[in-house]
């Protein structure tokens, strides 16, 4: 382990003497462009552009390094341990936005420049373990390792990797740190990993460095079945381009879908006894949940997908039941058959709904329904993602800008008679066996409250968001993030995810 020695590199510590204030401050991007500014005599060498983002033909070559590593813990602790470090394709995203500047994600990655400590490139993440850390089988004191995958432009000399995690005031803090030799063979694996792919061309709109690439991949599809393959992955994308501000915005993505068939048709639904063998492991019952699908096969998951080049990704399961899931800058699950075909809508609302989670950054907004997690959000802290707030200062909404004028905050919304109907719908539903024309009905007369004409599209401060009827807040009556309908996103939301297509789409 000559050149792959892990060590500690300090910011953080040297962060807290110098400039003890700064880390009660709120504003990461102040905060990292101090920290380049203050420690510039000490560490850093001047690396940034004109446009504060780094010189790429500088420090890498346009190929890929993909780091995996096992992420391990338990409720309330973790430690990462390095696995294998790989050299992959082209580098999918941005050769001007490498340095992150959107605050989003639990977990934040960060690569340096080992011999001059220049930073070189940042990214906001999410991960399952984070998630995990939340479910009844954490409280219970259970340990558990998960892979999980980093990737960043292929560096030329050797680089410091480190990896930040959020603190209750949202603030990052280092927990981990290794060196990587790019010019190591002994310790970079350059074999392709991929497996034969079958690649479809979805959207083809230029130059992948100025594009989002998403990736569609499909679990539970057998060899067989390629077909409703193809069918399910043009269909689902054609749905996203048809919402907005997608629609708008098609000519910055690209969309590429890859082929790879599995063993067995479906994925596992461990609460029946039902397991498949597939080629990405994904499964339902998710943290207990029967509709989160979720797959730990990480290590399966990004061989598969290295055929071509992606910054995100979306994984179809050809399965019938109901489900799917979301994960900041890691991925999304849908399922793609709906049994009734009066809900097919339902797996098109889920595809879309989960890339705003994958894609935007986005929360849930809704707060009704079961989750397999305890205290997500805790008490007292104001959550990183941009659609719910707190609103601990209701003078200053976290989304200020983008507020109706004069609208009452927080703004009434006749919360009492949605609730009641909700807990109502729901006891009746329990009752009877056949559910659909249950759940018809409490949408029908829910959404009559959602639309109220007085309150329709404006942005104010609703309570009841991120799973919990008080306490948190929603920009807006209605939005993708929160009902199970084809309704738009909100203006917030729509505004998240614009951000996000500015930054790699440039
Ligand atoms: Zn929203």
């Amino acid at each position: 382990m000559k050149f792959l020695v892990e060590k500690y590199f300090s910011i953080p510590i040297l962060f807290t003497i110098f400039f003890p204030n700064e880390r009660r401050g709120n504003d990461f991007t102040s905060k990292e462009v101090n920290m380049k500014r203050c420690f510039l005599p000490f560490f850093f060498i001047v690396v940034s552009t004109a446009t504060g983002q780094v010189d790429f033909n500088r420090y890498f070559i346009d190929r890929t390094m993909r780091v995996d590593y096992f992420h391990t813990g338990t409720k309330d602790s973790e430690v990462f341990a390095l696995d294998r470090v790989y050299k992959e394709g082209p580098w999918p995203g941005s050769l001007v936005n490498l340095i992150d500047t959107l605050n989003l994600g639990e977990y934040f990655l960060r690569v340096y420049d080992a011999s001059t400590h220049a930073l070189i490139y940042s990214r906001g993440y999410c991960t399952v373990f984070n998630e995990w850390q939340t479910t009844d089988e954490a409280l219970k004191g259970i340990r558990k390792t998960i892979s999980e995958t980093v990737r960043f432009p292929f560096p030329k000399r050797p680089v410091q990797m480190t990896i930040s995690r959020r603190d209750k005031f949202s603030h990052f803090h280092e927990i981990y740190s290794v060196v990587i030799d790019p010019n190591d063979p002994v310790q970079i694996c350059t074999e392709i990993r991929h497996k034969s792919p079958d690649i479809i061309n979805l959207m083809d709109n230029g130059d992948i460095h100025r594009k989002a690439d998403i990736l569609i991949l499909g679990d539970g599809y057998t060899a067989g079945e390629i077909e409703k393959f193809r069918r399910d992955a043009e269909h689902f994308n054609n749905v996203m381009f048809s919402t907005s501000p997608f629609r708008e915005r098609r000519k910055d993505f690209n969309v590429r879908a890859v082929w790879y068939p599995s063993i067995e048709s479906g994925i596992d639904r461990p609460d029946v006894n039902v397991w498949k063998n597939t080629p990405i492991g994904c499964s339902y019952n998710t943290f207990g949940s029967e509709r989160y699908v979720l797959t730990e096969a990480n290590q399966a998951l990004r061989d598969i997908a290295s055929a071509v080049p992606y910054d995100f990704i979306c994984i179809l399961i050809n399965d019938d039941r109901y489900g799917g899931g979301g994960i900041y800058h890691l991925y999304t699950t849908t399922y793609t058959i709906e049994k009734n075909p009066n809900q097919a809508w339902r797996r098109d609302y889920v595809y879309v709904h989960e890339f705003g989670h994958a894609f935007g950054g986005l929360a849930d907004e809704y707060y009704s329904s079961s989750t397999g997690y305890n205290e997500f959000y805790p008490e007292g802290v104001e959550p990183w993602e941009p659609n719910i707030t707190r609103l601990f200062d209701p003078t200053h909404v976290k989304w200020q800008n983008l507020l109706t004028p004069a609208i009452d905050i927080p703004t009434p919304w006749n919360k009492e008679n949605y609730d009641s109907l909700t807990a109502r719908l729901s006891r009746f539903r329990v009752k009877t066996s056949t559910g659909t024309v249950n759940i018809d009905s409490m949408r029908t007369v829910q959404q009559s409250i959602l639309r109220n004409p007085a309150l329709l599209g404006k942005v104010g401060a609703f309570e009841g968001a991120g799973y919990l009827s008080n306490g948190m807040y929603r920009p807006s009556l209605d939005c993708r993030m929160f009902t199970l309908s084809l309704t738009d996103f909100c203006a917030v939301c729509r505004s998240a995810i614009e951000r996000q297509i500015d930054f790699y789409a440039n």
